[in-house]
């Protein structure tokens, strides 16, 4: 019989435990109606951890992050933590998994749920039908390169630097990624860069060129400056499928993506690593791209649809499971279709509803759909 799938789950502090446990019931509901289960095991990470064993990620849960199969993570933070200072702080907690897990793709869906395009600030038939991804570089770039810092120079006036460093490796890994995500989709990547100010775009430009033209010439590639591809997500969305970005650009165009979508509780992300070429595996991590909602923490009011999606994602990547991934993506469309909303996504005439009757709802259509 083949091995249970293990999952590393890391809920973390604020509404992660809440939405965690609505996953729970999705997890539960694959190995009662689809016999797919899994051996989970959970641990701390952020300011619970800081709380229970003095770091935000403890080498014992980076040692079972390691061994994991998948990692799901919920949010990390909050104001019992804030004032602790930069290097002790809840989000390194999630930082050195990324690096110590050379998680170097980030993957963010911006999906436009029908039921849900009113609630983008820009005009309905704008946005309805958006379905992008953005991969983005997330261990390399201008957050990471040297020399940084501020100084002083002789006069005394600070001055503040930091480089922007991509070898072609790095840039054609997560070329890859993107490319071959694009053959799963509609079969086009957006390539973004400022190769006509800045030398990393030259190269960015030329690497990707250069692995579509060996490895993914049936792939539609289209090279585009940053701040044009901001002003197209704004004004003509629909044309994107996949985009490409490094660190810096793929942080700004995500998050411009995702607005575009009006619900940060209903936005999933994966971050991957590199394929193994021993055991076939990648170290992957599943969150959602909301924070830990402090605000709203304990009030069983925050919406758990984008921590199951990301549990989604992770039955896709991690596991091939495209049919289950599909079906609880179908779910949770067809649970706001039907009227339900948390109060983050709650409109005039719909039902609003708490985190535990939305998952309950979910794993209810989850039923009827895949019984
Ligand atoms: P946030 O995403 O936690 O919250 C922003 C707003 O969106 C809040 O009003 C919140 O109530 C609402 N919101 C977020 N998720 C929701 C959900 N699922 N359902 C309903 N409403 C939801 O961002 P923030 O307030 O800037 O940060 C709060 C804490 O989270 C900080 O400590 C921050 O550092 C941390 N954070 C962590 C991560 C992570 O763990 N990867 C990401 C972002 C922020």
């Amino acid at each position: 019989m083949a091995a249970n799938k293990k999952l590393l789950v890391l809920a973390g502090d604020g509404i992660g435990p809440e939405v965690m446990r609505e996953t729970g019931r999705v997890l539960e509901w694959l190995g009662r109606r689809r016999a797919i289960r899994f051996d989970i095991e959970e641990g701390l990470v952020g300011g619970c951890a800081i709380d229970a064993e003095g770091t935000p990620c403890s080498d014992a849960t980076l040692a079972r992050a390691r061994t994991a199969d998948a990692v799901l993570f919920g949010s990390v933070g909050g104001p019992k933590w804030d004032s602790l200072p930069f290097e002790q702080r809840p989000e390194l907690g999630i930082l050195r998994l990324r690096k110590e897990l050379g998680l170097f793709a980030n993957l963010r869906p911006a999906v436009v749920f029908d039921a849900l395009a009113e609630a983008s600030a820009l005009k309905t038939d704008i946005v309805r039908g958006v379905d992008i991804m953005v991969v983005r570089e997330t261990t390399s770039g201008v957050y990471f390169g040297e020399p940084r810092g501020i100084t002083k120079d002789a006069a005394g006036k600070r001055h503040g630097l930091d480089s922007q460093v991509y070898s072609e490796d790095e840039i054609a890994r997560v070329a890859r990624v993107a490319f071959d995500l694009a053959r799963k989709r509609r079969n086009k990547v957006t390539s973004v860069e400022k190769a006509n100010v800045m030398q990393t775009g030259r190269l960015w430009r030329a690497v990707v060129g250069e692995v579509h033209k060996a490895e993914f010439a049936d792939v539609e590639l289209e090279n585009m400056y940053a701040d044009n591809c901001a002003m197209q997500l704004c004004s003509r969305p629909k044309q994107f499928d996949v985009i490409l970005g490094d660190n810096l650009f793929g942080d700004i165009l995500s998050d411009l993506a995702a607005a575009l979508t009006g619900s940060l509780g209903m936005l999933p992300s994966a971050t991957l690593g590199a394929i193994d070429p021993l055991t076939g595996k990648r170290h992957a991590l599943y969150e959602p791209i909301h924070g830990s909602a402090p605000d709203i923490a304990g009030k069983g009011v925050a919406n758990p649809s984008a921590q199951i999606l990301s549990f989604a994602m992770l039955l896709r990547w991690s596991f091939g499971l495209e049919e289950e991934a599909k079906l609880i993506e179908r779910a949770v469309e067809n649970v706001l279709t039907g009227g339900l909303r948390t109060a983050d996504i709650m409109q005039a005439g719909r039902a609003r509803v708490g985190t535990s009757v939305m998952g309950e709802a979910i794993v209810r259509e989850l039923d009827k759909l895949g019984g």
